[in-house]
Formats: C-alpha cells, structure tokens, sequence
C-alpha cells in the first residue's frame, strides 16, 4: 500500500485512546439520557451531568451512591439479582426499571448495560439509561383506549345485532299485519257476501214462501252474528293491549260456567262427528273472576278443539281443584301443532300454515284466551304434536276463603 494510502487509513479506523476518552466525555455531556458507570459493587463512578439532573441530583452528588438507593424499593430485588448477572456476562442487556428521584419523582428508564473491563482486574458496569416514562404513559394510554375501542366495538355489535333483531321484528310485524288484513278481510267478506245474497234473494222475490224466507233470515242473522264477533275479537284485543279493559270480577263458581259451555257445544260437536268426553272431580270452585272472559276463553278454546279435529276424533274437557288454583285441561285428538309453531301461536295475527286445508281464522283468537287469562293472574300452557292432538291447560287462582269471609263480614 503506497505510503499516503496507510496513512488516511489510520487516520479513519486508528483512534488512539486519549482520543476516544475525549469522544466518551463529549458523548456523555452531550447526552439527553442518563449514562453511568457502576463499580464491581454497583456505585456510581461516572454520571453525565444530564443524567443526574434527570434525577433531579447533580453527577457529584451521585458519585460513590449505590443503584439500588434510587430503585423503587419493590423492584429492590429483582434490579441486584439483573445487575449481578450483567456484571457476570459479558452481554448488551437491556431491562427496564423504576428509578426514584430526589422529590420522590418515579421515573421509568429503559437501561441498556454492558460489562466492561478497566485496567483494574474488577468488572465494571457502563448504562446507557433512557427515560420512557411518557412513553409508558402513552402506551398504557393506547392500551386503555384499545381496550375501551374494543368496548365500543362489542357495544356498537350488540346495538347493530339489536337494530337486526328490531327490524326483523318490525318486518316480521308488518308481514303479519298484511297476512292479517288479508284474512279479516276474507273472514270479513264471506259472511258479508252471503248477508247480501240472501237478503237480495229475499227482497227480489216477494212470493218467497214463508219457510225459506225465514231459513234465509236466521242464515243472514247467523252470518251477521259471526261478524259482530269478529269486529268484537278485534276491539277486544286492541283495548286489553292499550290497558282499556277492566275485568268485571265477582265471585261465582267456575264450575258452572264450564257445564254450561259444555252443554252449549255438544250439538256443534256431535254435529262435527266427535265425541265429547269429562273428567269434572269438583262440583264447586269458587273464583274472583271475569265470568263472561272467562266463557270466552272456554269457548275459545272448545271452538278450535272443534275446528282443528277431523271427523271421528275425540274431545276432552277436564276440571281439577288443586290447592290454591283450579286447573283446566281442554284437549283434542286432531291435527296438533308442529312443534315449531308452538312458540308462536299465541302471537297475534300467527297462524299455522296448513297447505292443502282451507280452515277459516284470523290467528287472534289465542291472543284474547292468553289476555285474558294473564289478566287473572293465570297461566296457560300448550302440549302439541303433529296429527296427535293439543291440550291446552289453564290454571286460575281459586278466591281466597279468608278473603271471601272478611268480604262478607264487612
Ligand atoms: P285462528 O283464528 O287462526 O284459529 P287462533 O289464535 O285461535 O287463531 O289459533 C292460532 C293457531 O293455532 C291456529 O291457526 C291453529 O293453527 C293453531 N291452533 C289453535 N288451537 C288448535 C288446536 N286445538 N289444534 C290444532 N291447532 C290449533
């Protein structure tokens, strides 16, 4: 190598030491961080100015001052045993740690450590000791904010899955109200269209022989009957729904009731091709009820045993006194309920559909039987399968005789 060549070469890689003790003492005056130099012990030897200021000390006041008086006395422990295994290892190790200013101050410093070898056979410790306190500050900060996003976000989830849930509802509903405008209008306009037609038949023709005007004036009066029925049904639900309806409640025996509820079906019954059996084990219930709501429900109930039980089938109408309540059991042996209707057939409007059967309703009749027996602080159930049959079961609380006798005593 020509002789001018070897010499910028030393002059880029060959510092001599003096030179590079003069490069340490500027780096570590000119530092932001704190830089120390710990004995074989772990007392400070050497501190940057800037450093021991971070420390709220000046580099003289730290000189031959252990670490561990500046450690967070919780962190004692762990800071000697790390020490100690840097100073054994001859590794760049980087940990962090809590130093305690002169006012108490906690400062978090990440310290990166090295040992190194001075002219004395003792090793010694050189840190380069940077201040994170901020930024653990800001990262707990970004971690409680991302905690608290993926709050929002499980909220904003649970709202969206509501607003969902809503709409399905609030769809589900309007199809319901059409399905229900629809079949109130068919209901609506079958017994219409026969009041018509046989009231036209009856003006039309003035020789009508006596017995058929009067066949076709019960047909129109029957017709009628079932249409006021209707229009009922529907302002009955509606006024029970806004809280209108009071029930109008006296004391009287259920019992009694539900014979003559009976009685009045047998004809529609046997006239359906079915049988009617009773199970009734008491002759006396009083209750503290709406005894014409009550009728309602029964007949409700004995309407679509009727309506829903093909020829041949069988009917069953059952009373027990229980201890505080009476129980109802109205069963029949016809089409059943598939199971995955059950749920719904107390919802308004709902009705099972039966393709192939034309079977008349408005799906408000099982609305108006729930109503009213929640009204009475009652219960209902339903038990149902396919082609096996339904029973529906009602259980009302019986007047308290207490009660009966301090009513009749005042
Ligand atoms: P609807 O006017 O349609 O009869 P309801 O509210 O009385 O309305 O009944 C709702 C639905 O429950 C009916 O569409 C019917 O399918 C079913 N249901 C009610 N009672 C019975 C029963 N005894 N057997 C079979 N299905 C029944």
């Amino acid at each position: 190598m020509p002789e001018l060549n070897q010499s910028l070469f030393c002059q880029k890689n060959c510092i001599s030491l003096s030179r590079k003790d003069e490069i340490f003492e500027v780096l570590l005056e000119a530092s932001e961080d704190l830089i120390f130099i710990l004995d074989n012990k772990g007392c400070f030897k050497r501190v940057n100015e800037n450093g021991a200021a971070l420390l709220e000390f000046s580099s003289q006041e730290l000189l031959g001052k252990h670490l561990l008086e500046f450690v967070d006395p919780n962190s004692n422990r762990v800071i000697a045993s790390s020490l100690q295994e840097i100073l054994e290892s001859n590794e760049l190790t980087t940990f962090e740690t809590v130093l305690v200013s002169k006012s108490g101050k906690e400062i978090i410093f990440l310290i990166t450590a090295k040992t190194i070898f001075d002219k004395s056979v003792k090793p010694e410790l050189l840190a380069v000791a940077k201040d994170i306190t901020s930024l653990h500050y800001e990262a707990e900060r970004a971690n409680d904010l991302a905690v608290k996003l993926i709050e929002a976000q499980r909220l904003i989830a649970i709202e969206r899955e509501r607003t969902n849930r809503r709409n399905t509802i609030i769809d589900e509903l309007a199809r319901l109200k059409n399905e229900f405008i629809s079949n109130v209008s068919h209901e609506l306009r079958t017994p219409l269209a026969s009041i018509i037609g046989y009231s036209e038949a009856i003006l039309s023709d003035p020789n009508m022989p006596k017995e058929v005007q009067t066949e076709f004036t019960e047909i129109i009066l029957k017709e009628s009957k079932k249409l006021a029925g209707l229009v009922n049904n529907v302002l009955d639900i509606t006024k029970i729904e806004g809280g209108e309806i009071q029930l109008d409640r006296s004391n009287f025996n259920i019992i009694e009731v539900l014979n003559d509820v009976i009685e009045k079906f047998k004809p529609l019954i046997k006239e359906h091709g079915l049988s009617l059996s009773c199970d009734i084990s008491a002759d006396e219930v009083i209750i503290n009820a709406d005894k014409e709501k009550l009728r309602q429900v029964f007949e409700g109930l004995l309407n679509n045993a009727i309506k829903f039980t093909d020829s041949g089938g069988r009917i069953f109408v059952g009373a027990r006194s229980l201890y505080k309540e009476i129980e109802i059991i109205i069963s029949d042996t016809g089409i059943g309920i598939p199971e995955n209707d059950i749920l719904n057939i107390f919802q308004k409007f709902y009705r099972v559909s039966r393709p192939g059967k034309q079977i008349s309703g408005t799906g408000l009749g099982l609305v108006f039987v729930k109503q009213i027996v929640d009204l009475h602080k009652g219960l209902i159930t339903v038990n149902s399968e396919a082609n096996m049959g339904t029973s529906f079961v009602i259980k009302l609380p019986k007047e308290n005789k207490l009660q009966q006798t301090n009513k009749g005593l005042k």
